[in-house]
Order: C-alpha cells, then sequence, then structure tokens
C-alpha cells in the first residue's frame, strides 16, 4: 500500500469512528490533531477540594490519574482525536439529570475506543466529562479500584478529562464547535444551551 493508500485508508477509519459516535449518540463528532489539543495546569486544579466534591474519590480522577505532566506526554504520541459533545439544555445541566447524560457520555467514548481497537488504532484511549464515581458508583461506599480490586464498570467509566486538564473550549474549537460557558449561576434563559464533551485519543 502507498502512502496515498494509507493516509486515504486512516482518513476513512477516523470518519467512520465519528460516525459511530453520532450513531451512538452524540449530537457532533470530529477529527482533531491532537497539535491542536491544549492542556492547562489551572483546569486540572479545578478537580480538587472545594470546587470538587469527588476529588479522589475514584481511579478516574486527581490525584490517581497521570494529570496534566501524563496528557502532554499521551499528546506527543498520538497524532489525532475523535473529539464529540452532547448537546443538552442548560436547564438539565443544571440538574441532577445530567448525571444520566454524563453516563451516555462515558458509554459513547468508551465504545468509541473499543472501535478504534478494532479499526486497528490498538493504542485508543477515551476521556470523558465528570467522575465515574459519581456517575457510575454513587451508590457504592468505594471506588474498588482504589483498593485493589477491577472497576465495576470497565466497559463503559473513564477517567475524567479535566482530571488530565483538557481546555475543553480550544477542544471545542478545533473541532469547528463553540462552546457556551455553564456554571452554576448560568441563565438558561440567556444561555439555554450547552454541552458534555469527551475524546478519544487514536492513531
Ligand atoms: S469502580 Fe466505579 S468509581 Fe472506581 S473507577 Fe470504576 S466506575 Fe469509577
Amino acid at each position: 500500500m502507498g502512502v496515498r493508500e494509507v493516509v486515504f485508508n486512516q482518513r476513512e477509519r477516523l470518519t467512520r469512528l465519528e460516525r459511530l459516535a453520532c450513531k451512538w449518540g452524540a449530537s457532533r463528532a470530529a477529527t482533531v490533531a491532537t497539535a491542536n489539543i491544549v492542556v492547562n495546569d489551572a483546569f486540572a486544579e479545578l478537580c480538587r477540594l472545594p470546587d470538587c466534591t469527588v476529588y479522589g474519590l475514584s481511579a478516574g480522577c486527581p490525584p490517581h490519574v497521570g494529570g496534566t505532566f501524563e496528557m502532554r506526554k499521551l499528546l506527543t504520541q498520538y497524532e489525532w482525536a475523535i473529539a464529540l459533545k452532547i448537546d443538552v439544555p442548560t436547564d438539565i445541566l443544571l440538574g441532577e439529570e445530567r448525571f444520566h447524560l454524563y453516563r451516555v457520555l462515558h458509554e459513547i467514548v468508551a465504545a468509541v475506543e473499543q472501535a478504534a481497537v478494532e479499526k486497528g488504532f490498538s493504542r485508543a484511549r477515551a476521556f470523558a466529562g465528570g467522575s465515574c464515581k459519581r456517575i457510575f458508583c454513587a451508590d457504592q461506599p468505594d471506588c474498588s479500584v482504589l483498593y485493589g480490586g477491577p472497576c465495576r464498570h470497565p466497559d463503559r467509566a473513564r477517567p475524567s478529562m479535566s482530571g488530565y486538564g483538557i481546555d475543553v473550549s480550544r477542544l471545542m474549537n478545533a473541532a469547528g464547535w463553540q462552546m457556551s460557558w455553564i456554571t452554576r449561576n448560568t441563565s438558561a434563559e440567556e444561555v439555554p444551551m450547552g454541552a458534555l464533551v469527551g475524546m478519544v485519543l487514536v492513531g
């Protein structure tokens, strides 16, 4: 196979992964060059107490993940990422229902990761917004991994993207999307839609 065929073949596989992400529930998916993904230490710091009440409670969150140091290294080892988002009305993002959608987000990135492996991207690694403790193990006293056991949801739960300091706004811009900042004080009337975001490193 010549260089042109290899590049075409890779493009085709990436496009198929984007389509699968949308088929499985993402509102949009796009391939982004990892050179355009930005890591910001300040964003990883937001995972700490008191900003995040589940800090340290799962293997997918700081300080149990490699954080910004590991992500900067990973970004040099991968060429592409499939960025994906689920558009969500702001009033849902600010309510308890959001955890159901975070679950869907994790399930989609995990499924895209698996599909990427099957398409030859054997090192594919998925990340998603939100803490898996809150999303999958809220009714459990602890994260089993932190006590030496297996993850209760290995096919669904993925590490928190925030814990690695990914600049989600820049990621969305690189994907060609606009981001609306949603905080506890955001008015759903003024900013009616937000999004949950994940990404899968491939290539
Ligand atoms: S056991 Fe639960 S909290 Fe721990 S990594 Fe798995 S999903 Fe996350």
